[in-house]
């Protein structure tokens, strides 16, 4: 379950993400009534098996089966923000204009697991998922060729990477692109590695926080250019990240942290 609002009294609109058919909106009728079969499906984050019924405009919740509702995930705020936001960044990946990506369903989930696990490592973890998902819309940033001209650059001339077009440059091409930024050795490999490893696998790597802060620099352009906008709940955390490094307590919204973000 990537994220719901409530419809009416009882009710909700759940947006689902299927291994099947990808991103889903259906509605849980009566869900918000704790004593609802529906209450625990409806969770976010919560893995489960659904059975729908054709509805109106919407498919319907007629049945489930809750497999997984990833509870420690809702133990600490900013671990329950980071959680989110991988869900609200699917989500936007997922959004109707594009074909569903089910290889993100097994990535969101081991995602999950790991944030759960290790979640002094959730930098790593958004920044490798951010990567995927890139990857997974046919964007993966490109470092052995010029991304707009498209020669092959064989390690060579590999420094400047335009965060817009989502690649390096070559000679020709960095001149005219206003937004270069020069990435070293260890900023690429780590880039390499978020492409090429099992996120599982990627946590063994000892990757500074310095250098995954130079790939978010790299990054968060590139994802701003191929989604338009990023969900509020990455505003949210960097808002958090920000307060943190310069030693400010952080503060959760009155409403309650479950509640936050209302949209994405
Ligand atoms: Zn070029």
């Amino acid at each position: 379950m990537l994220h719901r609002i409530d419809l009416g009294e009882t009710d909700r609109i759940v947006t689902l993400f299927t291994r099947e058919h990808g991103r889903i909106s259906a509605v849980a009728k009566g869900s918000r009534r704790p004593t609802s079969r529906l209450s625990g499906a409806t969770e976010p984050f919560t893995v489960a098996r659904l059975l729908m019924a054709t509805g109106k405009s919407l498919d319907v919740i007629s049945q489930c089966e809750v497999r997984e509702t990833f509870p420690t995930l809702r133990g600490d705020f900013e671990t329950l923000m980071c959680a989110t936001y991988l869900c609200d960044l699917t989500a936007c990946i997922l959004s109707e204009e594009r074909a569903a990506q089910p290889v993100l369903y097994d990535e969101l989930l081991s995602a999950l697991y790991l944030v759960q696990l290790h979640p002094e490592r959730t930098d790593l973890i958004m920044r490798a998922y951010e990567m995927k998902s890139l990857a997974a819309l046919g964007y993966e940033p490109a470092l052995d060729r010029c991304a707009l001209c498209g020669l092959k650059l064989n390690g060579q001339g590999t420094d400047y990477y335009s965060p817009s077009v989502g690649g390096v440059l070559c000679e020709k091409d960095r001149s005219q692109s206003s937004d270069r930024i020069r990435l070293n050795d260890e900023v690429k490999q780590a880039i390499a590695l978020m492409l090429c490893t099992e996120l599982h696998d990627l946590l063994s790597h000892p990757i500074q926080p310095a250098i995954i802060s130079q790939v978010k620099r790299a990054l968060t352009p590139t994802l701003y250019g191929r989604l338009d906008r990023l969900p509020r709940s990455r505003e949210f955390l960097d808002s958090l990240q920000m307060k943190r490094e310069k030693g400010i307590p952080a503060s959760q919204p009155h409403t309650g942290a479950r509640s936050f973000p209302a949209e994405f």
